[in-house]
């Protein structure tokens, strides 16, 4: 299959190719995903059948301990960008956006765990889904 996207982490020890659709951007704002990413997760997902890693040196995965889902986090251990959110259960796997190289063609549809935000966080102003709206809201996979 053709490949949809390309991307990595800050140093190249870890990068991956996309062979199927991407779904748009979510972001969470849960207080995990805050605390590893630093502000909010930006998440795109791809198929695991659709997701080929081409270096991974530089991969490690952290335990989310707080998650429903008993997801794990994947990050380089080398440069220590995060990359990845997959849920023990799951058939995909979430990628941070900002790892993709441009143009991905996806836009940012909805906000997630909005009641976990930081203080300082201002991205929760635009007219995006929030939390349940966005859960009845069909998702457009690219
Ligand atoms: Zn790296
Ligand atoms: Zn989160």
């Amino acid at each position: 299959m053709e490949t949809r996207a390309r991307g990595h982490c800050l140093c190249g020890a870890v990068s991956y190719e996309v062979h199927g659709p991407l779904r748009d951007i979510l972001l969470c704002h849960c207080e995990e995903c805050r605390r590893f990413s630093g502000y909010v997760g930006a998440f795109t997902a791809a198929r695991l059948e659709h997701f080929t890693l081409v270096e991974e040196r530089g991969l490690r995965w952290a335990d989310s301990p707080r998650s429903d889902r008993h997801a794990k986090r994947g990050f380089c251990g080398e440069c220590g960008s995060s990359l990845f959110w997959q849920p023990a259960d799951g058939e995909r796997i979430h990628i941070a956006a900002g790892t993709l190289d441009p143009p991905t063609g996806l836009e940012v549809v909805g906000h997630w765990y909005t009641h976990q935000a930081g203080d300082y966080d201002e991205l929760l102003g635009d007219a995006r889904p929030k939390d349940s709206e966005l859960a009845t809201t069909e998702l457009r996979w690219t």
